[in-house]
This record gives C-alpha cells, structure tokens and sequence, in this order.
C-alpha cells in the first residue's frame, strides 16, 4: 500500500529532475564548503530543470507544486549539498512572497531566471526575524530605509531581496532590486554551510518602493521556508547516515580484527538513528500534507517537525564523528563536514530552543 504521504503520480517528474541532478551536486559539495563558494551552477541547474516556477502558484504562472512533493525535493538537494538547497530554500522563499503578494512583474522576473534571497533578520533581532526593530522612514516614493540585516543567504547573486522593516509601527514587507545603495559586509566565516556565503548587508537610505510593497496578510501561514527546514535537516542526517554506514562497514578494528559495524554499541545507536530519521520525515511529511489542504494546523505541525528534525540531524552527525574516529575527523572525511552542517538548522529561525519555548507552552497551555 503506498503512503498517504506519497508524491503524487503528476509530480513525480519534478521529484525526478532533482534527482538527477543530485550527483553532480554531491560530487561538488566539499570543495563548495572547502572554499566558501556559492554553488551558482547548482542553482542555475535547478532552474533550468523547470524547479523555481514549478514552486509558485498556477495563477502566477507556475505549476502548483504541492508542499509534499517540494519537501521530497530539499531532502534530495540537502543530501547532496546543503548549501545548494539553503540558498534555493531561501531563493523560493522570497520568490513565494513577492510573486504571491507583490507586483507582477516578479513572476516575469522569477522566470528569467533573476535571484531572490531574505533580507529578514536584524543584528539585534536574532530569531525575531518577523518583527523587525528598523523603522522605514516616509519618502516620496515609499519609504527609505538605513539600517542592516544578516546571515542573507545567497545575497551577492541576488537581484532581488525581499525586506521587511517597521513602517507606521507595523512589519511591512517589500521588494528591493539591488543597487547601490546595499552594500555587503562579509562576515560570513562560518563552521558550517559555508557555501551559503550569508552575509551581512547595510541598507544605506535604500528606498523601500511603496509599489513594491508586498501585502503578506500573516507572515505566520505556511509558507516554502518554514515548511522546508525540516527538511533541509533530513538531507543532512542521511547523508551523515549514509557516510558512517559506509565507514562502519570499511573500516577494521584493529583490537578485534572486525570491521565497526560488528560492535554491539554501532548497531544499537545505527537502529536508533534508522527509527529517528523516519520519525523526523513522517513529521515533515505530515506538516506537507496538512499545508497542502491549508489546514490552519500546518504551522503548528512544520514547528514540530523543524524541532525533530534539527535534533536529529545533529545526533546522527555526532554519531558519524564517534563511528568515524580519528579518520572521520579529518577534513578528507564527509563525516566532519556533515557534523558542522548539522549545527545550523538547529540556529535558523526560528531555533530549537525558540521551537521548544513555543510548543511547551502549547502543551501547557
Ligand atoms: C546558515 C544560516 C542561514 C541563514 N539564512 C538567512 C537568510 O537567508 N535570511 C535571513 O533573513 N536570515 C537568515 N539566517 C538567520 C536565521 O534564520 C536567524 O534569524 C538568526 O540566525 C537568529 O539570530 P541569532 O543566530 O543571532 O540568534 P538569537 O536570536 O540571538 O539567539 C541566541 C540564542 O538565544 C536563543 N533564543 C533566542 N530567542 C529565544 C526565545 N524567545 N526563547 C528561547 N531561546 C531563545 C536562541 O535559540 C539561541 O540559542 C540564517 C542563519 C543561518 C545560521
């Protein structure tokens, strides 16, 4: 019996093209994260392959893709290169909002094949990302803004940034086409995803153009980031799965003259980490298939799913490290890189420990 949860049969072909491409993303993801360097290519590949408007709405011109589908499709781009699949996430993301809720012409724009990142979160705004501190001041053509955002995944290839900021006390969103006016500040140096390259931007009296203002009527409904980062996290923890069992199986102890996977110790913690994972999915399955029927419950459900998941990519990359020993620590190794990516989805908004603060008093009431 096929899962409720399954990709529908008219789907499957954009599920396919990422899968395609996902061989040559994970041959290129150490060098992306060795050197810092944005996987433009991979990113122009998931372009080319129909995948940036198959995410937008059918009325905008793309093709509707149902949330379940798309999450399938970060955990296949995470597994190869995380990095890849943060700035797509966050590419999309933007996209989403502005061709949804903006003017039109970012639909024309999305199709050309022109980039889109976050400019959300604020240096002393941390995870309240949705409630900016900067205010916009009135101008003749909207409002301008001089104030700073960071950690802009994929900004310096960015036409577009989707910018929020208070305008008459109230979060306003609006569409910025880069000038320059933003300038970017780069401190990304990071322990992980370093192929993100998320940089700290300074808006320098950037005009937030009032035609560009884009009427979100609840920030909080479900949206592609929100629901993605779950799975942004499985991609990490399989591919973590996948580099130890291959390292448990080769590599021989030399006290018992078997191979790792023969001690009692990795069994136990691998079936844990088996049972984990498909825990973590059937959890972001689940918050895809209620966004899907826009069921109010979905947010709620990708928050659950986001907690589990981050935590579980992190263990299972902490037992790669223990299982790869001395040869998984070393930079030859995919197993200390997968340990360093597993950090970030447990950081991004909102955090594990922002995800536990809201659903304990959920569970409190
Ligand atoms: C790899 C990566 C990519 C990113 N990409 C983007 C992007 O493209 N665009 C964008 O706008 N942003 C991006 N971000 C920013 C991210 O989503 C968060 O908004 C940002 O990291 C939060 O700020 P902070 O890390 O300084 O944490 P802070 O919010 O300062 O948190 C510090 C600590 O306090 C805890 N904490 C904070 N608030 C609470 C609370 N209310 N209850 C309990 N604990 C709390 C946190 O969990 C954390 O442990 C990215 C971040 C990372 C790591």
């Amino acid at each position: 019996m096929t899962s409720p949860f399954a990709v529908r049969r008219d789907e499957e072909h954009f599920v396919d093209a990422a899968q395609d491409l996902a061989p040559q993303f994970a041959a290129k993801a150490d060098e992306h994260d060795h050197e810092a360097t944005l996987p433009v290519a991979n990113l122009q590949a998931l372009h080319a392959a129909g995948l940036d408007m198959a995410a937008m709405p059918r009325d905008k011109g793309g093709s509707g893709l149902s949330y379940q589908a798309l999450g399938e499709i970060f955990r296949i781009v995470g597994k190869a290169c995380p990095a890849t699949a943060c700035v797509w996430m966050m590419h999309l993301g933007a996209a989403q909002a502005l061709v949804s809720y903006g003017p039109s012409f970012y639909a024309d724009e999305l199709q050309a094949g022109k980039r889109f990142a976050n400019a959300l979160s604020e240096p002393t705004g941390g995870n309240l990302f949705l409630m900016p501190l900067q205010r916009a001041e009135p101008v003749a053509d909207g409002y301008e803004l001089d104030g700073a955002k960071r950690f802009v995944s994929g900004c310096e290839i960015a036409d577009h940034y989707l910018v929020n900021a208070l305008v008459d006390d109230i979060p306003a969103f609006f569409g910025v086409r880069r000038d320059d006016s933003v300038e970017m500040v780069p401190i990304w140096d990071s322990m992980g995803l370093r192929g993100t390259r998320s940089q700290l931007l300074n808006f320098r009296k950037t005009v937030l153009r009032s035609e560009n203002r884009c009427l979100i009527t609840d920030p909080l409904a479900p949206n592609i980031i929100a629901l993605g980062l779950p799975w942004l996290s499985i991609g990490i923890a399989e591919a973590a799965l996948d580099a130890l069992t291959d390292h448990a199986r080769k590599r021989v102890v030399p006290t018992t003259g078997a191979p790792v996977s023969d001690m009692q110790w990795v069994q136990f913690d691998a079936a844990d980490a088996h049972v984990k994972l498909l825990a973590a999915r059937t959890l972001a399955e689940r918050a895809m298939w209620l966004a899907d029927r826009a069921e109010p419950s979905a947010l709620t459900a990708a928050v659950e799913a986001k907690l589990y998941a981050n935590q579980v990519a992190k263990e299972i990359a902490e037992f790669g490290v223990r299982v790869g020993g001395g040869s998984g620590y070393l930079r030859s190794s995919p197993i200390q890189r997968h340990f360093r990516d597993a950090q970030a989805g447990a950081l991004m908004a909102f955090s594990v420990e922002v995800c536990r603060d809201m659903l304990g008093k959920h569970v409190l009431g």
